[in-house]
């Protein structure tokens, strides 16, 4: 049996960075990436045949615990009628209507048509495209720390300075590309407003985490999105909502579902043009979508001129993990997976404070993170002004514990509706040695 080191060193070999996706390289909390051969319920399982209780849960999509077996059946059965064809066939409509149907509060249902594509880099940067194509502008308004996959156009960095002139967020991504992405300080309403001011006529959309969770989570003001819709309404934009992260997590609708329905106070009265999803949808297999207005979605081809395709979109093994993961995610397993939220994150907060250490707690519905400031963030400069250094030794305590936390202090946490009392019970115990190491953590 070979260690995870070993692993590791053989990875590098022929995967850049022994990886197929930067985070997994434990590059902010340094150590060994562990290697993992299996999953089932709140665990995982590495390649030296250690367990964890993970809460990672593959960022996301894994909300009913992994290999959850009704998904694993559904799966196997469609594999075994084949892999891809291809062609159309009846389950992406079936999903499609599953989705159309979830999304929906009252009256408002504002996925009336849904494309199916891979990942959630797809779905955005198709959104784009389609924005573009639908209103014929050119700009387009995204926020500093929201992460929406890695095509180019969302690869985009504000500058210092002027907050319209942005910079590539990425070698490869040209000056001319990201020159047309505006990168806005997040919660800012002033700053939407100024920009719509000055270039209102050339926006094409602006493109929003519904509650951002890839710089930890932030939560959004009361009203915000609703007031980004109503910016974009008026000056003739697009609002996307980019729910790859949220969407049937933190409730069957999502987080505009949260907003819609009033949970998230404030927030009624309002739906937006496109809607991103990924992660969840699939259940765990690659698989996203693009929803939205009926008349913006049709410009799509075949009906419109905006081109967008996939050899493997609407996969009939993907679609089958995601058809049985949303059917078995009713009220229960939302309400399990806010209680095990609550109660992780309380643990953790009063595990550090026994410890003296300064921190805040973030959450958006079951989703949660820590910042190592007096308050919470609510933007990517308060984010990053943390002390962020206290994180690694953390992490490696609840490692070594038999904890799998997300590899970065940037990042959500994620639980499952298969974290039983026992998982907790594993997490809870592991919390003041962690707390103290990061007490103990030196500034570097
Ligand atoms: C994960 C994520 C994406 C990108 O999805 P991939 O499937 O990794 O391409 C886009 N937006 C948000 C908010 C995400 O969390």
């Amino acid at each position: 049996m070979r260690t995870n080191e070993q692993y590791f060193t053989q990875a590098k070999n022929s995967i850049p960075g022994g990886v197929n996706s930067p985070v997994r390289a434990f590059g902010s909390v340094g150590g060994t990436p562990r290697f993992m051969v299996s999953a089932t319920g709140p665990h995982i399982t590495d390649a030296e045949g250690r367990e964890y209780v993970d809460l990672v849960c593959s960022w996301g999509p894994a909300i009913l615990g992994h290999a959850h077996p009704l998904v694993v059946e559904a799966v196997q059965e469609a594999a075994a009628r084949g892999l891809s064809f291809g062609a159309s066939t009846p389950a992406e409509t079936e999903l499609a209507e599953l989705v159309r149907g979830r999304i929906s509060v009252g009256a408002a249902a504002p996925v009336e048509r849904l494309r199916l594509v891979s990942t959630g880099t797809e779905a955005t940067m198709t959104a784009i495209r389609l924005a573009r194509g639908f209103t014929g502008r050119e700009l387009l308004v995204k926020f500093a720390g929201h992460y929406h996959g890695h095509s180019d156009a969302l690869l985009a960095e504000a500058g210092s300075g002027l907050a319209t002139l942005s910079l590539p967020g990425s070698a490869g991504v040209t000056a001319a590309t990201a020159a047309q992405t505006l990168v806005l300080p997040y919660n800012d309403l002033d700053a939407v407003r100024a920009v719509f001011d000055e270039h209102g006529a050339n926006i094409a959309a602006i493109i929003v985490e519904a509650a951002p969770a890839n710089m930890g989570v932030v939560v959004p003001d009361p009203g915000f999105n609703r007031e980004l819709s109503r910016i974009a309404v008026a000056a003739g934009a697009l609002l996307i909502l980019d729910e790859v992260l949220t969407g049937f997590r933190v409730g069957p609708a999502g987080w505009w579902g949260l907003e819609a329905a009033g949970v998230v106070p404030d927030g009624e009265g309002w739906t937006p043009d496109l809607i991103a999803f990924g992660k969840v949808i699939g259940g765990g297999m690659p698989l996203a979508g693009l929803g939205g207005r009926a008349d913006v979605m049709n410009y799509l081809a075949p009906l419109g001129p905006v081109y967008q395709a996939g050899t493997l979109s609407g996969n009939p093994v993907a679609v089958a993990a995601g058809i049985a993961t949303l059917r078995l995610a009713d009220a229960a397993v939302y309400a399990r997976l806010d209680a095990v939220a609550s109660e992780i994150s309380a643990a953790v907060s009063s595990a550090l404070s026994k410890e003296g250490v300064v921190h805040s707690v973030q959450r958006a519905g079951n989703l949660f993170s820590f910042s190592f400031t007096a308050e919470s963030p609510r933007d990517y400069v308060q984010v990053k002004a943390q002390e962020s250094f206290r994180y690694p030794p953390f992490f490696h305590a609840m490692l070594s514990a038999g904890v799998s936390l997300p590899p970065s202090v940037f990042e959500s946490w994620f639980v499952t509706a298969a974290h039983d009392d026992a998982a907790v019970s594993h997490i809870l115990a592991a919390l003041p040695a962690a707390a103290a190491a990061a007490a103990a953590a030196i500034r570097p």
